[in-house]
């Protein structure tokens, strides 16, 4: 059992063990939105116990941050409940193929709470979006942005106006559980990472309550730091590619903000992503 906390005017977060992950209601006159949704149907079904000790009201949406598993493998239990899914459409698109891969990784997980996952049933959100869309609660409107991609391609931030809430996705990451390291996974932009929270942090106010995919809630000067920690990250890259250094010797010849054993996948694709005019050959 897991108990919702107010962070703002109707709006509660549930932060739980498995992955330290946040799911979060936004209660209006219409009803109730679900942001993400947990790491399996198990998990969704205790989220939804936990979540009708809060209310009884109608779950009218389930919003998924972005397409991991530990934010969208409990879709199908919000949907059966009546919420249609929303989603980015990079997000929605990349979420059949970024379940069958989680479900082969489940094999080898001892942990019998992965068992659910090889039974828990794919549900893709059918209403996506490019760039912006609004939620309409009745007495309020959740905004629904997409500042670019980061973390993943199909990030996307909930706004809620009138309680000065972000609900930001694992686009910020606080949780010391999982390294307190933002998540620079196969599927991160690291050079574009940067400029989407410089994005998000224009939604954000010196009081702005902004909750994390993982962790505790945060400020915006939190945001500020981990956005310049990341913004590090992205001109080593830029710099060590600039320089020459082949994409093998990077990690160890950067300076990194943090541990090098969470940046390989970010220097990777840093290196993928970076035009060819800022690349150069190394010297021989
Ligand atoms: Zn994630």
């Amino acid at each position: 059992m897991t108990d919702f906390t107010e962070v703002g005017d109707r709006v509660w977060v549930a932060r739980y063990d498995w992955f330290d992950v946040n799911v979060t209601v936004v209660g209006g006159e219409r009803g109730l939105v679900v942001v993400d949704t947990n790491a399996s149907s198990a998990a969704a079904r205790a989220t939804l116990a936990d979540l009708r000790r809060l209310s009884t009201g109608q779950v009218i949406a389930a919003v998924n941050t972005h397409v991991h598993f530990d934010h969208t493998f409990g879709n199908a239990v919000l949907a059966a409940e009546g919420a249609e899914l929303v989603a980015h459409e990079e997000a929605a698109a990349a979420l059949p193929e970024h379940s069958a891969t989680i479900r082969a990784e489940a094999a080898a997980e001892t942990d019998p709470r992965f068992d659910d996952w090889t039974a828990t049933e794919l549900a893709v959100p059918t209403r996506t979006f490019s760039s912006a869309l609004t939620l309409d609660l009745g007495d309020r409107v959740l905004e629904l942005i997409h500042p670019g991609r980061g973390h993943t391609a199909g990030d996307l931030v909930v706004r809620v106006p009138d309680a000065d809430v972000l609900l930001a996705g694992d686009l910020v990451e606080e949780s010391a559980q999982r390294t307190a390291v933002p998540g620079f996974g196969a599927d991160c932009f690291p050079m574009e990472w940067p400029t989407s929270l410089d994005l998000a942090l224009t939604l954000t106010t010196a009081s702005t309550v902004v909750v994390p995919g993982h962790g505790a809630p945060v400020d915006r000067d939190f945001v500020h730091e981990q956005r310049a920690a990341i913004g590090v990250v992205a001109e080593t890259i830029r710099d060590l590619a600039g320089r020459g250094v082949p994409v093998g010797q990077a990690l160890e010849a950067g300076d990194w903000p943090y541990p090098r054993e969470e940046l390989a996948h970010a220097v990777r694709r840093g290196y993928e992503h970076l035009p060819r005019t800022q690349k150069r050959l190394p010297l021989i």
